[in-house]
């Protein structure tokens, strides 16, 4: 910490506002939520570390922002409202310009959501920001990774692969023009999580994920959890203009294994198709059909010609294996 800023005074000056929905916010040893009658509260924590999670070069605004929308996305996967969060940082040093850019974006996505900041730990060391989010779904009504069955459909939201081709370009893999560069580092930078599609999926779905680590890797915790099989239709996935322009090896790894999408994957049965339509349109979110669930375990990708790809090389991002 620096000589003037004390550890207080950051969490004070940066990090305390009025609570909406909480029962009691940042200042004692707990913060206190009261959950309402006939809902459930629905919990998930991500750490983002320097370097492994996001690059130093993301301006300190876009971080504040995607720090808590990986939250968001979580919860979004659950068909959760948002409610409350804490925040753990760990700073290198007390600097007022990375403070005020990294609060300025994760407020704003706090207030979009109404979520409230009821609490964390501030202390000195590597850069690294950790999240708890807490929403609220009705009893026994959250969507899971394991509700997928045979002959259901497999949706997805938005487009994909856009964030990763940014990754791609910082390590001088592509080149692109100042257009792309900027659309691809929006994704990259800013995703938008899907809260609105996943609450109005709950009852809808019967199944769902948000992609974190990439397309194949995630689905496949979907298929294990439900004890399941899909066939996925490489030609479907939607895509931007923007990757629609690129080399078809690009585009394959990126749609299918690149990571930081924060869309939704989700399945659901044929007669719900309709529903799934009316769900997106209220949510203002586009969806894909892009494959089908079967009883036999195990994924098989169908190209554009119908031959299937072979997806034994493309692994989606684990932190243990390189
Ligand atoms: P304790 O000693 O009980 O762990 P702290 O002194 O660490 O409490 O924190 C004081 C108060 O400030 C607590 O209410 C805590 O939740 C809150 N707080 C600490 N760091 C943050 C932060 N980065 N963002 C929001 N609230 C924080
Ligand atoms: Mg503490």
């Amino acid at each position: 910490m620096s000589a003037s800023v004390g550890e207080f005074d950051l969490i004070a000056r940066w990090f305390t506002r009025p609570v909406k929905r909480a029962a009691l916010g940042v200042g004692d040893d707990c913060a206190v939520l009261t959950p309402r009658a006939g809902f459930q509260i629905a919990i998930s924590t991500d750490l983002l570390v320097e370097g492994r999670h996001f690059l130093s070069t993301v301006p300190p605004q876009h971080l504040g922002h995607k720090s808590l929308a990986v939250n968001l996305s979580d919860l979004a996967a659950c068909g959760a409202a948002p409610l409350a969060f804490t925040l753990s940082l760990a700073l290198p040093r007390v600097e007022e310009s990375f403070l005020d850019g990294f609060s300025k974006g994760l407020w704003a996505l706090a207030e979009q959501h109404q979520l409230d900041l009821i609490g964390g730990d501030t202390t000195a060391g590597p850069l690294t920001i950790g999240i708890t989010i807490f929403g609220e779904v009705p009893t026994d009504g959250a969507l899971l990774r394991s509700g997928a069955k045979p002959g259901d459909e497999l949706w997805v939201s938005g487009g994909l692969g856009d964030a990763r081709l940014a990754l791609e370009w910082f390590r001088d893999r592509v080149s692109l023009d100042e257009a792309g560069l900027r659309q691809a580092r929006q994704a990259m930078e800013l995703p938008e999580p899907r809260v609105e599609l996943g609450q109005a999926l709950r009852g809808v779905a019967s199944s769902a994920i948000d992609l974190s680590d990439g397309l194949l890797g995630d689905l496949q915790h979907v298929l294990r959890r439900s004890g399941v099989g899909a066939v996925l239709e490489e030609g479907l996935i939607p895509r931007s203009a923007l990757m629609a322009r690129q080399t078809p090896e690009l585009q394959r790894l990126c749609v299918l294994t690149g990571g930081d999408d924060y869309e939704l994957l989700f399945t659901a049965a044929p007669l719900q198709r309709s529903s799934v339509l009316e769900a997106a349109k209220a949510a203002r979110t586009p969806v894909t059909l892009i494959g089908r669930i079967v009883s036999e375990p195990g994924l098989s990708v169908v190209g554009a010609s119908g031959h299937p790809v072979p997806i034994e090389d493309l692994r989606s991002f684990d932190h243990f294996v390189t």
